[in-house]
């Protein structure tokens, strides 16, 4: 029998590219959610014949439901939508691409009604690492990471012993400004930002890689997703986005996934899972590369990545607190009102502004959710940003 999946996030990139994954592998969508596009999700859910369809947006539910009043798709709608469509039974997997810890929720849900995951939302593991992971594993869910590095990871750890793991080596592209000075970053505009070089990806992301915030979101999301500590996670730029990953076992082998950059390749491992089947994309040539390099990153330029790991080495709700203050700051950045090193700027100020406090239940990381992105907005209030834009 087919495999049945409910895909939140899917008029976004990997929404879209997971769709081509499903139709190219006969993957039965049982449902579709998304944030606001009406009218590519209209298009999805008549090529798809979802179920359901969840819009988060509650403004365009009344829009969505006319859109589809011709169908028998039941429409939903907010966060309570996106939760039902986690929870539906016809589902084998949910594969949450969601944008931002608005994520975490919907991640809960489904594990709580037992199914398994497909996790592109990293902000998910990020804020709510200790929870997710302990949920899922009194549920005996599987969590398919759908992130490059993390699908590589996972790849490299098949067929061998998990105890005897050394450590992860997580490859970064560097974004577009690897090389450049913090003051060369002063005068970075929103395009220069939104151009990265090896991947095309969301706005949010793509400014998280400018910043490296993303691997710096990465290696939160690694510590979790294989219960790694910190110290067993090495960073290297590799500007080439071919070696997705690599781990190292005990007797100092290293095994590493390559690839063509195409999120199209984990998307499919973690919904054909432990298929390997053509995927909708192009064969890796490497002598097409030529040469493969391997550099530190530096922390002292992309103050975000420095941020996170220490948040992550400090515990509690740090990680959660600096992923928060990156939203609200990506999002002021992008709407012009701060300049781009303003963000590490900001995220890295959460870790002397905040006290220790510990993570025990959902609503700890809704509270300090909340506090980081009031903390920022303020920050911005009263910090004239825009000076050094
Ligand atoms: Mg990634």
């Amino acid at each position: 029998m087919n495999k049945t999946a409910s895909i939140l996030g899917s008029t976004g990139s990997i929404g879209t590219q997971a769709l081509e994954v499903c139709e190219k592998h006969d993957i039965r969508v049982t449902a579709l959610a998304a944030h606001s596009s009406t009218d590519l999700l209209e298009q999805q859910a008549r090529k798809f014949k979802p179920a359901y369809v969840g819009i988060y947006n509650e403004k365009k539910y009344v829009e969505m439901k006319e859109r589809l009043a011709d169908t028998d798709i039941k429409v939903f709608c907010g966060i309570e939508g996106l939760c039902e469509i986690a929870a539906l039974p016809q589902s084998d997997i949910v594969l949450n691409s969601v944008v931002g810890m608005v994520g975490l929720l919907p991640t809960l849900t489904a594990i709580n009604a037992g199914k398994d995951i497909a996790l592109a939302n990293k902000e998910t593991l990020v804020a709510g690492g200790e929870l997710v992971m302990s949920a899922a594993k009194e549920k005996g869910v599987r969590i398919y990471p759908v992130d490059s590095e993390h699908s590589a990871i996972f790849q490299c750890l098949q067929g061998n012993k998990r105890s005897q793991l050394s450590k992860v080596i997580l490859t970064a592209s560097g974004g577009p400004f690897f090389g450049k000075s913090y003051d060369e970053l002063r005068s970075v505009s929103k395009a220069d930002a939104l151009n990265h070089p090896n991947w095309s990806m969301g706005n949010k992301i793509t400014i998280d890689s400018a910043t490296l915030m993303n691997k710096g979101l990465e290696f939160i999301e690694a510590k979790w997703l294989f219960d790694l500590n910190p110290k067993q996670i090495e960073i290297v730029v590799h500007r080439q986005s071919i070696v997705h990953s690599a781990v190292e076992y005990d007797d100092y082998s290293v095994i590493a996934q390559l690839g063509v950059p195409d999120m199209k390749i984990p998307i499919q491992y973690a919904l054909l899972y432990p298929d390997r089947k053509p995927c909708p994309t192009w064969r890796l040539s490497l002598t097409d590369y030529g040469s493969l390099t391997f550099e530190k990153p530096d922390y002292e330029t992309f103050r975000c990545l420095s941020a996170a790991v220490e948040a992550i080495n400090r515990g509690g709700s740090y990680p959660c607190l600096v992923n928060s203050a990156n939203e609200e700051a990506v999002r002021a950045f992008l709407h012009d009102e701060i300049s781009f090193i303003s963000i590490g700027e900001i995220v890295s100020s959460v870790l002397d502004s905040f006290e220790f406090s510990d993570i025990v239940c959902y609503e700890d990381v809704m509270r300090a959710d909340t506090a980081a992105r009031n903390y920022v907005r303020e920050k911005i209030r009263a910090n004239d940003y825009a000076d050094s834009k």
